[in-house]
């Protein structure tokens, strides 16, 4: 199979420089990303006999290009739930499912966590399109309620057990250490939740005081976006009975 990477002009803190669009065998494409007209152009470029167009997730960066491609070229649209209008969406598409596109075939992985709907996409090859799920490098974010923590890292694990080669991530660059990647990603995670822990058993309570000891020295940008990550595991953390709650303050559970 060949893969074609079109990156898209809308760098920015969450989508590094910019989205990957994935052109496979010039027939199919994955997070055809944001509708932006040079993009679009780009896009059919590179797959000019274009008919199925999939997407990881419903978030702007991933899934708004996929309308001005099927009125330009008849593609068809898979999807998630939740993702794009129902009218516009030619098939909803599940974790277990495994689509044949004209040839390539590709598995279907629910893996909820980043946004409830998101889904992976496995080649027979061993390569794994993972949206937001995994990017090239740094992290994702979690943002609850839609984001679940609790899922992500089941969601992390699921991925791990398919033992995918290569990683295509809809931000960052392509990773050869699939495995390995994926090992750090959920270390990452349970290496956060062990400082929260362990913060919460010093003398941060709240999450602003969590942020100053967990981030000292963060870009004043991504300080709201890191206090949602606090908040994500903090939630998955009080599910799990390790930490309760009162009011604003938090206290590990002993
Ligand atoms: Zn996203």
């Amino acid at each position: 199979m060949k893969i074609e990477t079109i990156l898209a002009p809308n760098p920015g803190p969450f989508t590094l420089d910019g989205t990957r669009t994935y052109v496979l065998d010039g027939t199919a494409v994955i997070d055809p990303g944001p509708d932006i007209a040079s993009h679009v152009e780009a896009i059919l470029a590179a797959a000019p006999n274009l008919r199925t167009i999939l997407i990881t997730h419903r978030h702007a960066d991933h899934s708004p290009a996929a309308v001005p491609l099927k009125q330009r070229c008849h593609a068809r649209i898979f999807a998630p739930a939740n993702t794009l209008a129902d009218e516009v969406v030619d098939r909803r598409i599940h974790g277990g499912e495994h689509l044949d596109l004209s040839g390539i075939p590709l598995e279907v992985i629910a893996t909820p966590g980043h946004t409830n709907e998101h889904v992976c996409f496995l080649s027979a090859d061993g390569d794994l399109f993972t949206g937001d799920t995994i990017l090239g490098s740094g992290t994702t974010a979690i943002f609850p309620p839609d984001g679940d923590m609790g899922d992500y890292l089941l969601s992390l694990q699921l991925l791990r057990s398919k033992s995918p080669r290569r990683i295509f991530p809809a931000h960052g660059p392509t990773r050869d250490d699939a495995v390995a990647l994926i090992d750090e990603y959920i270390a990452h995670r349970l290496d956060r939740e062990a400082q929260i822990v362990a913060a919460l058993r010093g003398r941060a309570a709240t999450i602003p005081e969590l942020r100053r000891t967990i981030y000292p020295e963060l870009d004043p940008r991504l300080e709201w976006a890191a206090e949602v990550q606090l908040l994500a595991h903090l939630i998955k953390l009080v599910g799990e009975g390790r930490v309760g709650r009162e009011g604003e303050e938090y206290k590990t559970v002993s």
